[in-house]
Order: C-alpha cells, then structure tokens, then sequence
C-alpha cells in the first residue's frame, strides 16, 4: 500500500491539528506503563515520520508526561490529548499518535515494543515484537522492510 500524503490529524478537541507530508517511517504500538497511563488505554500507537514532514497547522501544544529526559510528549493544552513526542535533541524523527489521524483506516502496527510489561490479555498484529524497545541496530532493518511493504 502506497502513502496518500499529506496525513491531517489533531486533537479531541480540534484546538491543534498537524499535517504530515513526508512517507511514514515505522508504526508501532508500545505495552510500557508509562504509555498504558498516558494514553489511558492498553499501549499507545504510534507512527514515526521524519521531523521535518511533521508541522503543526494549528494550536500550540505544552510539554506533558513526566516533563523530564530527552523523550518530550506534547499534548494539547486545552483537552489534554498526548498528540505526539519529539527527541531533544532531535534524532530525525517525530512520533505521532496514530489515533490523532482523521484516517486511521490504513494504520496498522508493524513493530511492538515492551512486550515484558503488556496486560497479559493483549495482542496486536505486529510483525515484529520486543520484550523492552528494539535495540538501535535493529531500526535500520526494520525501517527497511516496512518502507518495501509500503513501496506499491
Ligand atoms: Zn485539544
Ligand atoms: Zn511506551
């Protein structure tokens, strides 16, 4: 399945809204605690695309979370939805909520991570699975194979 680009997507509330305009690098779903409290459900999803294909088009959002270390969750300062996260310093990529997407039709989690901590009753069609998060040497391979799924 090919991308259908540019990707619009906001808040519960509508006060902030993105755009994507750059192909997805990775989705994921991920079973941590800290995800399972934020997201108030059983793992957060997420799509990875390149920083500079992430804008917001509306709104402003404020640091939420734990406020500290270098994962930085933004959430929408009205309604309190966790919209995405960003690294600082910026390691070239932007995690979007992908349930923040007004289509989510095509979504799908190609990676889980934090298998070690998920509610025991959970289970996601991902390809891929990982007790904690992937090793770093394992994203450039796995990056690979979901660009080649989404190349036709
Ligand atoms: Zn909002
Ligand atoms: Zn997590």
């Amino acid at each position: 399945m090919s991308w259908t680009l540019p990707m619009d997507g906001g808040c519960r509330c509508g006060a902030v809204r993105f755009r994507i305009d750059a192909a997805p690098m990775m989705s994921m779903a991920c079973h941590c605690t800290g995800c399972q409290r934020m997201s108030g459900s059983a793992f957060s999803l997420t799509v990875m695309v390149p920083t500079a294909g992430f804008r917001l088009t509306e709104g402003e959002t404020v640091r939420g979370g734990l406020r500290e270390g270098a994962a930085h969750h933004q959430h929408c300062d009205a309604c309190k939805s966790w919209v995405f996260t960003r690294v600082e310093p910026d390691m070239g990529f932007v995690n979007v909520r992908a349930t923040m997407l007004d289509d989510t039709d095509w979504f799908e989690p190609f990676v889980e991570s934090w298998t070690d901590e998920k509610l025991a009753w959970v289970t996601t069609p991902a390809r891929h699975s990982f007790a904690q998060f992937p090793p770093m040497e394992a994203y450039q391979p796995l990056m690979a194979e979901f660009a080649a799924l989404h190349a036709t």
